[in-house]
């Protein structure tokens, strides 16, 4: 794999809490808190953590639908959150979204043709003459029949919107997709079928994942590296056998304890955390998962560990990992 088409550096997403008449900020919700990473040309970069974890804001940050508070992203040497919005307007059809329930996202009054070949209009990519060709390419590709194209979203089940997500996205040619928990909605028996069509168009065209999803089993089976958040810090990333065969963070041991085994005979040892997740609008001190962490020192309530490179490019931020 090549030179990264994405780095994410120091970015942090602050909500405001607003209260009383005046709607004062009184506090934030540290959505993102200081995230770093980068993805390869090529590449799938799978995020994991509960949900509230900041996963899906990160991802929206990255692409500009949500402003940065900190921090840059720069893709393919731009920084996305200082362009104007012609030069942002440009490069939008590189970057595409796949959301989690592709009914909502699918304008119920316009055919299966018109939501894939609208970006194609608007982007001046094709004209209302010569759009339906590319359309019901890219409709195929995505397991859709070309006689689809004049039907409406409800005619469809839940796997078959989400090819139509996946054709929209895919029919701009895009370099660096966000998929934000794609098959989440989805029943098992669909899931493994969307997963494919992923990974089989990544192949095919070439472009970047960032794939956001709290699935462990699902995010080992289409990423490269696989990055951990936790109350909106990345706190472990690893290639994926690296990750999930050496993990070095407790919150990843944790999480990586509940994920079923293949083999149903064999078990593991569950390690149940104690308490909930804190609030991100007033996380811990030092390190934030040390209200939960059974390993929890002095130190941990104290001070922020370092967020670094321990070797196999497996990084991770800890006390207990020297
Ligand atoms: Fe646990 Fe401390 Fe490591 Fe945090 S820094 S994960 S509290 S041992």
């Amino acid at each position: 794999m090549s030179e990264a088409i994405l780095k994410v550096e120091n970015l942090k997403k602050y909500f405001p809490i607003k209260a009383g008449v005046l709607q004062k900020t009184v506090g934030h919700v540290k959505a993102v808190d200081d995230v770093s990473f980068e993805i390869k040309k090529g590449e799938t970069l799978g995020l994991v953590g509960e949900s509230g974890c900041g996963k899906s804001t990160t991802g929206r940050t990255i692409l500009r639908l949500l402003e940065k508070t900190e921090g840059k992203v720069i893709y393919k040497g731009k920084d996305l959150h200082t362009l104007k919005k012609e030069e942002l307007r440009k490069l939008r059809p590189e970057m595409q979204i796949i959301f989690q329930d592709p009914y909502s996202s699918l304008n119920p009054r316009m055919t299966i043709g018109e939501i894939i070949g609208e970006a194609l209009l608007q982007h001046g990519l094709a004209t209302k003459e010569n759009y339906s060709d590319k359309v019901i390419e890219v409709m195929k590709i995505c397991g859709l029949a070309s006689y689809h194209i004049r039907r409406y979203p409800h005619e469809f089940s839940g796997g078959q919107r989400q090819r139509i997500g996946i054709a929209r996205a895919l029919v701009l040619n895009p370099e660096f997709i966000v998929a934000d928990e794609p098959v989440s909605a989805l029943d098992v028996s669909i899931q493994s079928q969307i997963i494919n069509l992923l990974m089989e168009s990544q192949e095919k065209f070439g472009f970047s994942y960032l794939f956001i999803s709290h699935d462990l089993s699902v995010v080992r089976h289409i990423s490269h590296r696989v990055g951990v958040m936790y109350l909106g810090s990345l706190i472990e990333l690893a290639p994926k056998n690296e990750l999930y065969d050496n993990p070095l963070h407790p919150y990843t041991k944790a999480l990586l304890s509940a994920v079923p085994l293949p083999d149903p005979k064999l078990k593991r040892n569950r390690i149940i955390l104690k308490g909930d997740i804190p609030s991100p609008a007033n996380p811990p001190s030092g390190c934030k998962f040390h209200t939960r962490c059974p390993y929890a020192m002095e130190i941990c309530s104290k001070d922020i560990p370092v967020y670094k490179n321990v070797g196999n490019e497996h990084f991770v931020a800890c006390h207990l990992v020297k």
